[in-house]
């Protein structure tokens, strides 16, 4: 059996909403786009939507809406997928990274220790779609006047506190590239709750453009656009917002289907010693955008060993999140960064598979080989 490690879930039905779309002729950012703005505010609670061109970008605009500048510092996790970190440098600011705890998100009590007067920003990260605590970083933000940005790549679908990531900052950031929940190829939107971020975001994702090409298209008099700042060409097309729009009215089945399969992971690998799993709980509503398991102190086996163990029989893997300050792009100027218990995440976890489509018996051989292969480990048995 060969089990792969992700795999996005597309079928027929987006296939069809993307070749309705081709049909109309309007390709770029259209009609398509603002339904799915609209559908996906709704889904979030959040009370605008701006759809761009993968969360990178999104993360740009955040950066830049906030007023983050050069000379500033902004405090993120360096446990992180790097475009988190590069979006700061984006705008000339200097990344501070801080220590995670044991759900892999940042910890807010490191946070508060590397306040500077340079910092004008925190950048949280909802790892892997456990949510991290929202509640916690308002208050740090509120008490030292910074700024809250959510890099919720991975948390389409996540909730905090009973309410669905995107309602509860002014600007969070989301992916639809395939490895997260939902996907649109490449993808991205932000959500806020402020008509003046609203606005300029969607300025800025076209070029500073004043009037957007659907309104000058459907206006009835002549309209001139001007273009009021120096802006990008960040948009998404009509016909990667037509994907989106199914794969949101698929997301909740998503989510179930991943549950089950953490579901499946636990009832079967719960007993081993040493292995931590993902934990879970209402508060901290998940997506499982990946699974990952943490070999503790004790476990028989090296994780890269492992890996490669599970890989000659067929099953893909990875390793756990590397972090930010170790790659070569940030490793110079980073080198007196240390984040111990990052690095022991890092180096001590491993992703299992986790999409949806992934079926009981390919789970139970997961689990299965990898009982296996402990067991041939004489001081374990
Ligand atoms: C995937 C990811 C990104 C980048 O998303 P893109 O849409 O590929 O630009 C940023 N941050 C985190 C945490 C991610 O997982």
């Amino acid at each position: 059996m060969k089990v792969a490690f992700a795999k996005p879930y597309l079928g027929h039905e987006e296939a069809q909403y993307a070749y309705d779309t081709i049909l109309t002729s309007w390709v770029t950012q259209g009609p398509k786009v603002q339904e799915f703005e609209e559908k996906f505010a709704q889904r979030t609670g959040a009370k605008y939507a701006t759809a761009v061109s993968n969360c990178t970008t999104a993360l740009h605009l955040a950066m830049i809406v906030a007023g983050i500048q050069a000379g500033d510092e902004v405090i993120c996790p360096s446990m992180s997928y790097i475009a988190t970190a590069n979006c700061i440098r984006y705008v000339g600011a200097t990344p501070v990274f801080a220590e995670v705890n044991e759900d892999y998100n940042i910890d807010p009590n490191d946070v508060i220790a590397k306040i500077t007067p340079k910092t004008k920003a925190i950048l949280i990260v909802h790892q892997m779609g456990m949510p991290a605590d929202i509640d916690a970083f308002k208050t740090i933000c509120e008490q030292h006047h910074l700024q809250l940005i959510e890099d919720a790549a991975c948390a389409i679908g996540s909730s905090y506190k009973g309410k669905p990531i995107g309602q509860h900052s002014d600007l969070v950031c989301f992916s639809f590239h395939p490895r997260k929940v939902i996907t649109t190829g490449d993808g991205g939107m932000i959500t806020t709750n402020r008509p003046d971020y609203d606005k300029r975001l969607k300025i800025l994702r076209q070029h500073g453009m004043s009037v957007n090409d659907r309104a000058r298209h459907e206006a009835k008099d002549l309209i001139f656009e001007d273009y009021e700042e120096v802006g990008y060409n960040y948009r998404m097309t009509d016909i990667q917002a037509a994907v989106g729009i199914k794969q949101l009215e698929r997301l909740d089945w998503f989510i179930e289907q991943r549950h089950q399969t953490a579901k499946w992971y636990k009832e079967e690998l719960n007993e081993i010693p040493h292995l931590q799993l993902p934990s879970h709980n209402e508060d901290f509503f998940t997506t499982y955008q990946s699974y990952s398991v943490l070999l503790k102190k004790g476990f028989p086996i090296e994780r890269d060993a492992l890996m490669r163990a599970l890989h000659q029989r067929g099953i893909a893997t990875r390793r756990g999140i590397v972090l930010i300050h170790q790659q070569i792009a940030y490793q110079q100027e980073f080198s007196s960064v240390a984040l111990p218990h990052s690095e022991y995440l890092s180096n001590q976890s491993i992703l299992l598979p986790m999409y949806v489509g992934l079926t009981q018996a390919e789970i139970q051989y997961v689990c299965n080989t990898l009982k296996e292969i402990i067991q041939t480990i004489p001081s374990f048995s």
